[in-house]
């Protein structure tokens, strides 16, 4: 039984000082096993995880003595933050340590899609060499639509900008006069509106019981039969069955996706489509930003075990 449990595969060199000069239990699969990890917990004061433990109120009640919880990575929709505060147990977490690497996916996604890299690839790997055929579409001058302005949408957006392209937003928390909007010269809209005008759309908002499945049919069929979407928030936020239909009868022109509704994701018709690029959740996962993940939820762990505050706290 160790002080430290880390429940995910979480590596990097703050993880390896921390397993030198503390008590630390580092097993990457121990999320998929929850009788033995409920076991595991009895005596911990620290658990880190990311994405896959659900840190939800069987496993609080099973910790006793838990003083920290440390997710590495931004969304908190795996950890019941209202009860661990409740039970005086600091949630943290690392909002700004991996924004910037989904940014960047999600600007590589837009590229790739805009200029169909991945069917061309394919196709030339098998003897084409259809230059006409894959013909794409420049981002400057065309609209991209964010639905959800935080801390990625932002970055995005201001990358975006760079490419020439106009930004609006659908994102109930954000006021029309928002500094950062502005300076974009960027619109609030509302999801429809922003749904009917947006050549490319990306998600960015968190999952929450309000966004669950916020994306349906019936919003897809609003797209341009030009337009792109792009998920790089969270699968949960879209009906992928309902995607997939308006996918099938063109109501859109394609889609990326970095997160499914289940992940891994079961055989679907969206993996036969040549206008779908899909990736394993990997926006996070560049070296720069899962050094500065790992440093933060280590640091974090130290602080708190050391009878300090800790830096990156999550407030519910
Ligand atoms: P953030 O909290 O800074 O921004 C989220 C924004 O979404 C906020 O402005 C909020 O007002 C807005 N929002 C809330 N409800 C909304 C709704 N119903 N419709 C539209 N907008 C809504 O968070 P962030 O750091 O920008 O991260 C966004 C999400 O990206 C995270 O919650 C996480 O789920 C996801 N994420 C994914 C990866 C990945 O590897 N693919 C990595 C990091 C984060």
């Amino acid at each position: 039984m160790s002080e430290i449990l880390v429940t995910e595969n979480i590596q990097g060199v703050s993880m390896v000082r921390l397993m030198d000069d503390l008590d630390v239990e580092f097993d990457a699969y121990l999320w998929q096993n929850v009788d033995q990890l409920k076991e595991k917990i009895k005596n911990a004061k620290a658990l880190i995880v990311r994405n896959q433990t659900q840190v939800n109120r069987e496993l609080i009640d099973a910790a006793p003595d838990l003083k920290i919880i440390a997710r590495a990575g931004a969304g908190l929709d795996n950890v019941d933050t209202q009860y661990a505060h409740e039970k005086g147990i600091v949630v943290c977490f690392t909002p700004d340590a991996n924004s910037l690497s989904v940014a960047e996916l999600a600007i590589g996604l837009m590229l790739s899609l805009l200029r169909k890299v991945p069917e061309a690839r394919q196709d030339t790997l098998t003897g084409g060499w259809n230059r006409i055929k894959f013909t794409g579409a420049e981002l400057h001058g065309k609209t991209l639509g964010l639905i959800g302005m935080g801390r990625i949408g932002t970055l995005t957006a201001t990358r975006a900008r760079a490419f020439g392209m106009n930004i609006i937003a659908a994102d109930p928390y954000l006021s029309a006069d928002a500094p950062h909007l502005k300076q974009m010269n960027g619109k609030l809209v509302s999801l429809d509106e922003l749904l009917a005008q947006a050549d490319v759309v990306s998600c960015h908002s968190p999952l929450t019981p309000d966004t669950r499945k916020m994306l349906t049919y019936r919003h897809f069929c609003l797209m341009k039969p030009t337009a792109f979407f792009i998920n790089t928030s969270r699968g949960e936020v879209v009906d992928e069955s309902g995607l997939t239909q308006a996918l099938l009868e063109h109501k859109l022109a394609g889609a990326a996706l970095d997160v499914r509704e289940t992940e891994p994701p079961n055989q679907c018709p969206l993996n036969q489509m040549e206008n779908v690029i899909l990736t394993p959740h990997i926006a996070a996962f560049t070296l720069e930003a899962q050094e500065r993940v790992v440093d933060s939820v280590c640091e974090d762990v130290r602080l708190v075990l050391s009878g300090k505050k800790a830096i990156h706290v999550f407030e519910p």
